[in-house]
This record gives structure tokens, sequence and C-alpha cells, in this order.
């Protein structure tokens, strides 16, 4: 006969034996294996009480940077949107008024700002295209949501804390890779 693989085994139809028979012994057998692998490393985690280290090259949920001072730094220019090839990004520009200094960066900036998360392939071009340094890929995955809407991310999801006003959830979400980028 030919096969693919050597893997086939031919069937054994040989008579059982009593013992055999009465499936005692492949009982044992089967919990000796089970008592063997009880007292091994676990390759589980416990998830959500334990995740996974990631790798350094793991590029996960957006997030809009804001600078030193606490602005937002995207002037919603578009390049993001242009060069997303899922299409995921949405945006409307609005213009700063007097007074927003403190609040906008640039003249312009982003009204609302939408990502779907459905669509996004984490991908990074977004952030390669951005020439604000606005926009960059953090290392949090999106959590699972049982809704489609709840995956179009809106601005306020995306934006990170205020450096001035929440400067420990900002180092928070700034994370190690936005830290290590600067370093290089
Ligand atoms: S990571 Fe890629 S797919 Fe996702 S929004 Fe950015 S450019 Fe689009
Ligand atoms: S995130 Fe960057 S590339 Fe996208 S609209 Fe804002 S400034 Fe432009």
């Amino acid at each position: 006969m030919i096969t693919l693989t050597n893997r086939s085994k031919p069937v054994n139809r040989k008579k059982m034996t009593f013992l055999e028979s009465i499936y005692i012994w492949n009982t044992f057998i089967g919990m000796m294996i089970t008592l063997k692998h009880f007292f091994k490393k676990k390759v589980t985690y416990q998830y959500p009480e334990q995740t996974r280290p990631y790798s350094p090259v793991f590029r996960g949920v957006q997030i809009l940077n804001r600078d030193e001072e606490g602005r937002e730094r995207c002037t919603a220019c578009g390049l993001c949107a242009v060069a997303c090839p899922a299409e995921a990004i949405t945006m409307e520009a609005a213009e700063r008024l007097p007074g927003e200094e403190n609040l906008y960066r640039e003249e312009k900036y982003a009204a609302k700002y939408e990502i779907n998360m459905l669509r996004c392939i984490f991908c990074g071009f977004c952030e390669e295209a951005c020439p604000k340094d606005a926009i960059y890929l953090s290392e949090t995955h999106a959590p699972a949501a049982y809704n489609r809407k709840n995956f179009i991310y809106n601005k306020q999801d995306l934006l990170i804390p205020n450096p001035k006003t929440q400067p420990e959830e900002y180092a928070q979400a700034k994370g190690l890779r936005e830290i290590n980028k600067k370093k290089k």
C-alpha cells in the first residue's frame, strides 16, 4: 500500500487478555501519565490575572499622543488615514480657537478621530506616516467585546492621559516601547 507519510499504523486486532479487558492496567497507566504532568512546570497562564509577556516588537492598540504640556499633538492632516491599508481611520478636522492654545498644539486639530479595530491589522503604517509623533501603537491589545460598535475607538478612547494632571497614568500609557524608542 502506498502512503503519503510513514506515520500510519496497522490496527492491532489481537484478542485482549483478561487484565486488558477489565481496563485496570490501562487506567493505571493513564493515571500515572496525569500524575507525571501534575508536577511538571505549567505552560498555561491564568489569564486575566496572569498575562504572557509580549515580544518587544509587539504592536497593540493605538494611542493619540500629547506633548509634554498636555496638548494634543494631532493636527488632523489625514496622513495616517491615507497610509492605512485597511481604511480603518476616519477623522474630522477643526480649527483651533483663540484661548485653546493650551489644548491643541497646532492651529488645526482632530475634532473627531476614530479607528475601527475590526479593520485594523496593527501594521503600524499610521505611526510611520505621522509627521507630528501624534499616534503610536502601544503594548496593549484591544480587549474583547460583545458588540461591533465597541470596536470603534473614538478620540477619547485613544487619547493618552494628560501628563500634567495625570502623570502616573500618562507614564503607564506611554509604556516601555515609547521609552525605548526615545533611547535609540
Ligand atoms: S495599524 Fe495599520 S491597519 Fe491599523 S490603523 Fe494603523 S495603518 Fe491602519
Ligand atoms: S495622527 Fe498624525 S498623521 Fe494622523 S492626522 Fe494626526 S497628525 Fe496627521
